[in-house]
């Protein structure tokens, strides 16, 4: 298999570009607005279910903007089995949505 076969298979096995849930959130201390990706398939770690309940998956993402006030910004996400977002939590900022970030 040449090295064109391989990048033709590669792209057929993945037919989908990786999928993200993408967070808006606004700086407490200095109300900068921070996009971040979180990549569904590398950044969650499973938790299996305890009996009967579901697995989940959870994220926890620590941000710290481009301007001068170096506050970290924790976030922390549960999402369900099919990763949908079923909870999340922040210490530092406020999420805000994408037409508040304005993008
Ligand atoms: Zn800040």
């Amino acid at each position: 298999m040449n090295f064109l076969q391989k990048i033709a298979k590669f792209l057929t096995a993945n037919p989908q570009s990786t999928p993200a849930y993408w967070l808006y959130v606004e700086c407490d201390r200095c109300g900068e607005k921070i996009k971040v990706c979180v990549n569904l398939h590398s950044d969650l770690s499973i938790r299996y279910g305890e009996s009967g309940d579901e697995d989940s998956y959870f994220c926890r993402k620590m941000i710290i903007g481009v301007q001068r006030c170096f506050q970290p910004i924790e976030v922390e996400m549960t999402f369900d089995r099919n990763k949908k977002l079923k909870d999340r939590q922040i210490m530092g900022g406020q999420f805000i949505s994408a037409e508040e970030f304005g993008s």
